[in-house]
């Protein structure tokens, strides 16, 4: 299993209802409720966020398609909304999205543009089978910590914070191996190959100390 980005998303909330930072690979924004629900709408509210996803992904996808095949069109605008009602006892989401061509097409090309948004990657998620699992951490769990070292320093595990993606296993198997006891084998691969492989965890559940700057115990 290996994570789609390398890095996760991160968000962050304090005391100021509802603003959260969210940290993405390459910048911050800010997401809020809106005002009616007790935020101050200082960014998009989950949904928001949630049918952004499916707008972008719809037009990006489009763009890529239009462009690989040379078609002559120069903008397309998508409007996407949900409601929500009861079915057979069961709460049914349904995302709406209105894709716009702001050049003429054909009715061939039309079709076909509808069959590639379809299959967009966000659209493939969300008419998919989709799992969401949650971890909680507590700032004890994030001290507990396994050292295994080599002549130059350690590689640092934090169990709690590994979700098992296998990132590691896959880029450094002479290392790290989860057939193995112990699973981490710091003397594998020159200490640099695994201080970049490291920086690869998609949780930092693993990092490298550097004897001469870390205090390293075991
Ligand atoms: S240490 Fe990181 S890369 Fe390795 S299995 Fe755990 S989460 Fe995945």
């Amino acid at each position: 299993m290996q994570y789609l980005l390398e890095q996760p998303v991160h968000g962050d909330i304090g005391t100021e209802k509802y603003k959260c930072t969210i940290t993405w690979r390459n910048g911050t924004l800010v997401a809020d409720e809106p005002e009616k629900t007790g935020g101050k709408s200082l960014g998009p509210d989950p949904h928001s966020l949630l049918l952004a996803s499916l707008a972008s992904c719809t037009l990006m996808t489009l763009r890529m398609y239009i462009d690989r095949k040379g078609w002559d069109v120069a903008s397309i605008a998508v409007d996407a909304n949900l409601y929500q009602a009861m079915e057979g006892g069961k709460l049914v989401t349904t995302m709406d999205r209105d894709i716009r061509f702001l050049s003429p097409v054909t009715e061939e090309q039309r079709k076909k543009l509808l069959e590639i948004a379809a299959h967009c990657p966000i659209s493939k998620i969300l008419q998919g089978e989709m799992k969401v699992r949650t971890f909680t951490y507590s700032d004890a769990d994030l001290e507990k910590k396994i050292n295994y070292s080599n002549e130059e320093g350690a590689v640092v595990w934090k169990p709690e914070l590994c979700q098992h993606s296998a990132r590691c296993v896959s880029g450094l198997p002479e290392v790290f191996n989860a057939n193995a006891k112990p699973w981490i084998n710091a003397h594998g691969a020159p200490s640099d190959k695994i201080m970049e492989q490291v920086k690869k965890c998609p949780t930092g559940a693993i990092s490298f100390a550097k004897r001469e700057t870390s205090n390293i115990q075991g």
